[in-house]
């Protein structure tokens, strides 16, 4: 490990402030001490308060913030004498900490501080970084791990025996740090935990860090323990293992009660470790720090036994909560978190994308943990009490806001054509502004990057292709465990011709792309759809053509009539599987990518309208946007159409020839 500190980049960072920022994302970039909102930094500054008296005052990380990405904002000043008291007591428990940070800032306003707040500020120097390193929690996590920490640091670190994060840990830095404190003392090892470096600048304290770090990694190397070794072999054997991984999250949205997103990891680590013999002693023993709990579990699931998972997790409740101190606790839902199984790899779980990205990450990285430990001696994590303290801590539980209302949507996955303009793009707004996962298809290679972020799979596809639409549900199955809803918007709109110039050509092709794909689409999505935890929704975009055809539109017209059918059908068909299938007629939507001028000059001319006339010509004199089509889609696949299939509903502004 080396020091990333470049001062041409500090120079953008100017203030000690500043510089706390700069290292404060180098030590965020680095996912080999840092993951997901983990680690905490701080700095003491003096400032004069209102009255010009000077005050001595620590910027410490607001809870919940990423250092990777860190400015300013993400630090709250508390008042340096309040926190020292606070540490000389003998206990204060969680909620009265919490209440006294809140009296300790200097802005009562701002987001409550990191819970190791106190710890940072009984250490004496004016920079403290805190990070989870792996190299020490490898070396913590075995039979012997204080031993190995001692031998490794020597003088230069105090080793701390675990305890909980917050007041206890904090009471016994204190402590510790007062007793053997020194000259050659560059930090702290937490042992099962972590590491804390301090120094007198921004910069002495980061590569105090990198330091501690690099001690770690060059013990485990004189003991002969590399970086895992990967055994690479086929993870997807011969069958697509897409709808595999479908029953598989049916299973656990069973278990935890609300659909979840499950995703198949396609990191060879993940799957060499789920073949290894040894895999149950290794993956049983529990997590490198209590904190990844949080997003992992205790334990994975091996193999797909969910209702025997859940099971275990009852009682692992029951056990642990009878003991725990102060008001009864509420078991959180008992799903799994990871799935290691020998044929799927490593699979994770969220209530959203981001949750599930996430579980992966800090399990690959425990998986390196585990088999660095092996080597250097056996894995041998904290106790399973230790571990549900934490699980079950109050302020790890606000972490994950887990009192907050999930949206409408959360943990359902979406699959839509034509994503990438007009209506289907609009749909896929609306779908990830309700919480869900969307797969968005389209023809147009832009759809990759169509909407950012976890929640978004783009996938470059021409909806006619019976094995391009095949691949493109598997790789959204595996992304995201499956496919619940489907919206077909995907949509071609020709020239306007009478029929007595109407060529085949130009009529198969409307077919094709209106019609054609849509019986792919349904077709192919079935197996999934079945499998959705609340069963699974089909909204067909049709046409106001279809109750009202326009002269000139015949094969549009009959395209969307034809696919109207086809949803009525399916809306027959399976209904007995919980499938809902219903159809929306828009009209006149023309922020959409087959409406150009032309086209709404020449639909005008056939009316003997002025465009203008024609954009607004319904019952109410509106114009209807994609984004109320959009709106309409999400309300068919939502509660208020729980109870109705084969409906075709209108979004048109009120047409007079169908009324
Ligand atoms: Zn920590």
């Amino acid at each position: 490990m080396k020091s990333r500190w470049d001062d041409a980049e500090a120079a953008d960072f100017p203030g000690s402030l500043g510089e706390r920022v700069y290292s404060s994302r180098l030590l965020g970039g680095d996912p080999s001490l840092v993951m997901h909102g983990g680690g905490n930094t701080s700095v003491k500054l003096r400032r004069t308060d209102l009255w010009q008296a000077e005050e001595d005052l620590l910027y410490v990380k607001v809870s919940g913030y990423d250092l990777a990405t860190i400015d300013a904002t993400g630090f709250t000043a508390l008042r340096l004498a309040h926190l020292r008291a606070l540490a000389r007591l003998d206990r204060l428990s969680d909620a009265a900490m919490a209440r006294e940070l809140r009296v300790a800032a200097v802005d009562p306003d701002r987001p409550a501080p990191s819970v190791e707040a106190i710890l940072h500020a009984v250490l004496p120097h004016r920079y403290v970084d805190h990070t989870h390193a792996g190299a020490a929690l490898v070396l913590a996590n075995t039979p012997s791990g204080e031993e190995h920490v001692h031998r490794a640091y020597g003088d230069l670190a105090i080793v701390v025996p675990y305890v909980r994060s917050g007041f206890e840990l904090a009471r016994l830095c204190a402590r510790l740090a007062n007793e053997r404190l020194t000259e050659a003392t560059i930090g702290l090892v937490l042992l099962n935990h972590g590491l804390v470096s301090f120094g007198e600048t921004a910069r002495e304290c980061y590569e105090r860090m990198i330091a501690l770090v690099a001690r770690a990694e060059d013990y485990l190397a004189e003991h002969g323990v590399d970086e895992p070794a990967l055994a690479v072999s086929d993870p997807a054997g011969h069958r697509p293992p897409g709808r595999e991984l479908a029953q598989l999250r049916g299973r656990i949205s069973a278990a935890a009660g609300f659909p979840v997103i499950v995703r198949r990891d396609n990191d060879p680590l993940g799957v060499s470790f789920a073949r290894r013999p040894d895999l149950e002693t290794l993956s049983q023993a529990g997590p490198a720090t209590p904190d990844h709990a949080i997003r992992t579990k205790r334990v994975p699931l091996l193999g797909r036994d969910v209702e025997g998972y859940a099971a275990a997790y009852r009682d692992y409740f029951q056990a642990y909560a009878r003991r725990h101190p102060g008001p009864p606790l509420t078991m959180l839902d008992p799903a799994p978190r990871v799935v290691l199984d020998t044929a799927l790899g490593l699979c994770t779980v969220g209530r959203a994308a981001a949750d599930a990205e996430a579980a992966a990450d800090i399990y690959k990285h425990t998986i390196e943990l585990i088999l660095r430990a092996t080597e250097l001696e056996r894995w041998q994590p904290l106790p399973p009490e230790e571990i549900f303290a934490v699980e079950y801590w109050a302020a790890e539980q606000a972490k994950l806001k887990l009192d907050r209302q999930p949206p409408e949507f959360a943990g359902e996955v979406l699959v839509v054509t034509g994503a990438a303009s007009g209506i289907g793009r609009a749909c896929g707004a609306e779908f990830l502004a309700r919480g869900a996962a969307v797969c968005g298809l389209d023809v147009n290679p832009g759809i990759t990057g169509a909407f950012t972020g976890p929640d978004f799979l783009g996938v470059e596809c021409d909806v006619t292709s019976a094995d391009a639409v095949a691949a493109a549900l598997e790789s959204c199955a595996l992304r995201f465990g499956g496919v619940d809803m489907l919206v077909l918007s995907a949509g071609i709109f020709p020239s306007s011709r009478r029929i007595g110039e109407l060529g085949l050509d130009e009529w198969r092709r409307t077919f094709a792309v209106n019609t054609d794909a849509c019986l792919l689409l349904m077709r192919l999505a079935a197996p999934f759809l079945e499998l959705a935890p609340r069963g699974g929704r089909v909204v067909v975009v049709a046409s106001k053509n279809v109750p009202a055809p326009g002269p000139g539109a015949a094969a549009y017209s009959a395209s969307k009539a034809a696919v109207t059918q086809l949803a009525r059908v399916a809306a027959l068909e399976w209904g007995g599987a919980g499938i809902r299938v219903n159809t929306l007629h828009p009209n006149a939507v023309f922020d959409t990518g087959i409406w150009t001028d032309e086209v709404i000059a020449a639909r005008a001319a056939q009316y003997g309208l002025t465009p203008a006339e024609y954009r607004t010509r319904n019952v109410l004199g509106v114009e209807v946007t994609s984004g109320d089509v959009a709106a309409l889609a999400a309300a068919m696949c939502g509660a208020t159409f729980a109870k109705t299939t084969g409906a075709q509903v209108p979004v048109d502004g009120g047409n007079d020839r169908v009324i």
